[in-house]
Formats: structure tokens, sequence, C-alpha cells
């Protein structure tokens, strides 16, 4: 959890005197507009890193507590979360809008999932990755909530986890809409919240609880 004092949005570093945030960048698009605006504040504020993260979004690291405020002022968009219980992002692929291999549309699905579930508060981080086709660069395999096309629709996939400890994510369900895949991904979110102890990720969760159990639950 962000430490009691910290500015809005903010972390503290390691040098435990300055602060990073994350702008929200929603499934990774950003536009002109917004580049200059990050190019702006860290000129005017002496951001000295900005860094692209393994989340397909930019992370400004090393600003002073006081500017925060100001800085997401000037930036004008959403918080990422980056240390709240809850789900932090959801990264995508370009899928058809623009790669030669999309079958299905992943930007779009991210999108919706992506307005419709950041922030939603879990007992641990959370992370969804959703990709056009079955080569799965937005690697759900190792997401919490994985969703990949086929020109059936949409495989599901539940408690992935990369890290430290990775785990491949169960497949819980094939040949999905857009509207079955948000109804799933909410299913399992409110189960997983009810359920699962504090901190305990996922992938930890259904290894407690087995597959089985968890598919009876939202599956029906
Ligand atoms: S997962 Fe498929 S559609 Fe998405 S970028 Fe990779 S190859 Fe393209």
């Amino acid at each position: 959890m962000p430490e009691q004092n910290s500015p809005k949005g903010a972390f503290i570093q390691r040098d435990k005197e300055t602060y990073a945030i994350v702008p929200r960048t929603p499934v990774g698009l950003v536009t002109p507009e917004l580049l200059e605006k990050i190019a702006g504040v860290a000129r005017k504020y002496d951001i000295p890193i900005i860094k692209i993260t393994s989340a397909q979004r930019m992370a400004l690291v090393g600003m002073k507590p006081e500017v925060v405020d100001n800085v997401w002022e000037d930036l004008g968009t959403g918080i990422g979360p980056a240390v709240e219980k809850c789900v932090h992002y959801v990264q995508a692929c370009p899928g058809t809008t623009v790669c030669k291999f999309g079958v299905l549309d992943s930007l779009n699905l991210g999108l919706r999932l992506e307005k419709l579930l950041v922030g939603f508060e879990l007992p641990a981080k959370t992370k969804i990755g959703v990709s056009g086709c079955p080569f799965n660069c937005g690697e759900g395999f190792v997401r919490d909530i994985g969703v990949f096309g086929k020109r059936s629709g949409w495989t599901f996939i539940f408690g992935g986890n990369s890290g430290g400890r990775p785990r491949i994510g169960d497949i819980l369900a094939e040949g999905l809409s857009d509207d079955q895949v948000v109804e799933l991904a909410q299913k399992c979110l409110n189960y997983y919240k009810e359920n699962a102890k504090n901190l305990e990720r996922t992938a930890r969760f259904i290894q407690r609880i087995g597959l089985e159990e968890f598919k009876k639950a939202v599956l029906g």
C-alpha cells in the first residue's frame, strides 16, 4: 500500500526522498499530445527518469513530493495504480487494428476491460493481458487474467503469474464473445475477492483452493 503520507498517486523510491507516479495509459495507447505533456512535466519539474514499464506504461520517477500534485494537474490523466491492492492495468497487443496475424480486436476488448476493472479493489495486485491471436503477445498465460483470440472466439485464462514464482494460468473457457469475457472476468474477480486471503495472488489462490473448485464457482 502507499505510505500514509504519500502525495496523491505517488510511491516512494529507494532513496526515501523522491517519488514516482504512473499516468494511466489504457492498453499502452498514447497520443502525441500526451507524449508532449509528459516531456513537458519532465522538463518543468526536473523529473530525472521516465521508464517504460513491463506493463506498457510510463513511470515518471524521482520527483520531490511537493511537485506531485502539480504534475498530475499538468498531465490531466488518471492515476495508474502501481502499489495498491487492485487491478493495476490491462495490457493488450495490437490485434486486428494493426497486426497481420490478428483474428480478434484485442485493443477494443482490452480498453473495455481497462475501463471497467482498473482500480477494482482486490486482495492483491492483479493484472490482465489480452491478445488478438494464439501467439499471445499480450502475455495472458502469465497474467492473473489472460484472454486471446481465435476464429471461434476468445479463450479465457485465469491464475497466471510471472515474477519470482511463475505459474502458467489455466484455461477456463473458449469460444467466448466480448460480452462473455467481460462477464466471466467479473465473476472470477468477485469470487477471488470474496475468497482469497489478504495479499494472496490469483496464482497462489488457485493452487490453494484447486482449479475444479474455482471452475465450479465461476462457470456453474
Ligand atoms: S498476439 Fe497475435 S495479433 Fe497480437 S501482436 Fe501477437 S501476433 Fe499480432
